[in-house]
């Protein structure tokens, strides 16, 4: 099965940057950016639309393309997520750039002059966006984030091993 791709509105903007984190395929909705202009784009591109506008979900004509979550807190979100689309949030961890969405490759040789001194003893493999050039690393901010990615595979685990 193909890994869903997702149009997240402005009330989901952190949670779509965790989704890129997972090496989902996310775009985020510009400032202002109107519904239907949303709900038209998600259909065009086989996105789904990820929204806390009940609204709009009402009058979508476009069953399958949104996805309304009641939730506001990032983790909340992702679990409520996880429970209406099986989200792999491990598999495919950081291989997408977190600003743009472009899937990064491995840093040409010399890109570790462009990462921090204090950091480049610990940055171990070094990949980068072709879109924005910036460089990741397994330094402090993509270890705390994998650690949410974690904990949500599990909790989403756990959920789908319990008995209802
Ligand atoms: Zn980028």
């Amino acid at each position: 099965m193909p890994m869903p791709r997702f149009l997240c509105d402005r009330m989901f903007v952190r949670l779509g940057r965790y989704l890129r984190a997972a090496g989902y395929d996310t775009l985020i909705a510009a400032d202002g950016a109107e519904d239907r202009a949303l709900l038209a784009q998600a259909r065009r591109e086989h996105r789904l639309l990820v929204t806390g506008d009940r609204e709009l979900a009402l009058h979508a004509r476009a069953p399958g393309h949104v996805l309304v979550l009641s939730s506001t807190g990032v983790a909340s979100a992702a679990a409520e997520l996880s429970r209406q689309v099986p989200i792999d949030w491990l598999a495919h961890s950081f291989t997408r750039c977190l600003l743009c969405n472009a899937r990064l490759r491995r840093a040409p040789a010399g890109a570790l002059e462009r990462v921090p001194r204090e950091s480049r003893q610990l940055a171990g493999e070094l990949w980068e966006c072709p879109a924005c050039g910036r460089l990741y690393w397994e330094g402090s901010h993509v270890r705390r984030m994998r650690g949410c990615l974690r904990r949500w595979q599990e909790a989403s685990l756990e959920v789908a091993s319990s008995p209802s």
